[in-house]
């Protein structure tokens, strides 16, 4: 019992400070507030820095911007009514009571930017895929692929950070419920912790193909579509589970190198286009993208659907499709997005759901 504890003994909880500096009488406590709450995630992710690997050597140059991972022109903009967007965000606030998410509308200025390149950086990075229309070449996967890996490292370190100064969010609780409550806090920030390791791992590796332009070992799995998709989407998920819902079991486990999946879905001048890619060459990621290469062109489309809103929360859509969904379509999306933790075996098979209506004009395969 913490009452037995000494004052000046480390903590129960595993911080590493001593009781009286961190537990003791923590149930007396003015609990946080709700605005505290959202004070402490808007610091959290009030970030800016360049992630370019020459940033280390001083090469900046102008301001950090605020970078797309979709193009606001010419991408957002093109599914955008008002300049609005929905995307499904789910209230980070607080941990101890994790909420479904909900659709908000969000002004495409603000949608799928982040601010980790200096404006430098950012224009010369990415000037083969913002500058010039989508062919699928080598070097515009490449680069789409380090875009969502980029913020992804970006995010997760701010979530880290936030995850960090939520330790002691158990203020004013019972000693049960603050040894709930660390419980929960310690698992997920093992998750952060292991999280970070792969994607700092990736960043690395995308980082040394990046300044070597040697990306010519890519695996990718490129879907050309006959019209905008209606979902824009850029992110890097872990390997977890393909399209017949086969586990990888590389989630959660600190002693194996896990393998990444980056996933775009962007406006092309011809319609869309579907991009999975990754520099690892497993087995698993062999697998994964087999998994992709036996759906039939008919199947597809919705597969790709329930993989995006399982998987990605960078996720933008178009508000004239939503509206128009069937009530228990856009709950079964919901429902996707809202998943936490460990996934269902069945999460990307075949649910009936008709999410969207496209034609694919191409595949292109590594
Ligand atoms: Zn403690
Ligand atoms: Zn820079």
């Amino acid at each position: 019992m913490s009452e037995k504890l000494g004052r000046n003994n480390p903590c129960w909880c595993g911080s590493g400070l001593k009781h009286k500096r961190c537990h003791l009488g923590r149930e007396q406590k003015t609990p946080p507030t709700l605005e505290d709450a959202k004070k402490l995630l808007k610091e959290s992710f009030d970030k800016s820095y360049c992630l370019h690997p020459d940033s280390e050597s001083g090469n900046c140059k102008g301001k950090i911007v605020n970078a797309h991972t979709i193009q606001r022109n010419g991408g957002l903009s093109k599914i955008a009514i008002n300049n609005h967007v929905y995307k499904l965000v789910r209230d980070f606030s607080t941990i101890s009571s994790p909420t479904q998410v909900e659709p908000k509308l969000i002004g495409i200025r603000k949608a799928s930017a982040f601010t980790g390149f200096c404006e430098y950086h950012d224009t010369k990075t990415f000037e083969r895929i913002e500058k010039h229309p989508f062919t699928g070449e080598i070097n515009q996967i490449f680069l789409l692929a380090y875009r969502s890996l980029a913020r992804e490292v970006f995010v997760h370190e701010c979530q880290h950070a936030h995850a960090k100064r939520l330790q002691d969010y158990d203020r004013g609780l019972d000693i049960t419920l603050q040894k709930e409550f660390q419980e929960r806090h310690k698992y997920y920030c093992h998750g952060l912790s292991l999280g970070s390791k792969t994607l700092n791992r990736q960043k690395s590796i995308y980082d040394k193909a990046l300044l070597s332009r040697k990306y010519e070992t890519m695996n990718f799995f490129i879907i050309l579509i006959d019209k905008c998709p209606e979902i824009l989407c850029s992110g890097t998920s872990i390997l977890e589970i393909d399209f017949q819902g086969n586990r990888f079991h590389q989630l959660g486990r600190a002693d194996i190198d896990q393998d990444i999946i980056t996933f775009s879905i962007i406006p092309t001048d011809k319609g869309g286009a579907v991009c999975f890619s990754t520099l690892d060459n497993s087995e698993d990621t062999k697998s994964f993208f087999n998994s992709l290469k036996i759906l039939s062109k008919k199947q597809l489309p919705n597969a790709i659907a329930r993989y995006t809103f399982a998987f990605y929360e960078n996720t933008f859509i178009s508000p004239s499709w939503w509206e128009d969904l069937k009530g228990n379509i856009k709950e079964s999306l919901i429902a996707r997005m809202s998943l936490i933790s460990i996934l269902p075996d069945d999460c990307l098979l075949d649910d009936g759901f008709k999410y969207v209506n496209w034609n694919i004009t191409d595949i292109l395969t590594s």
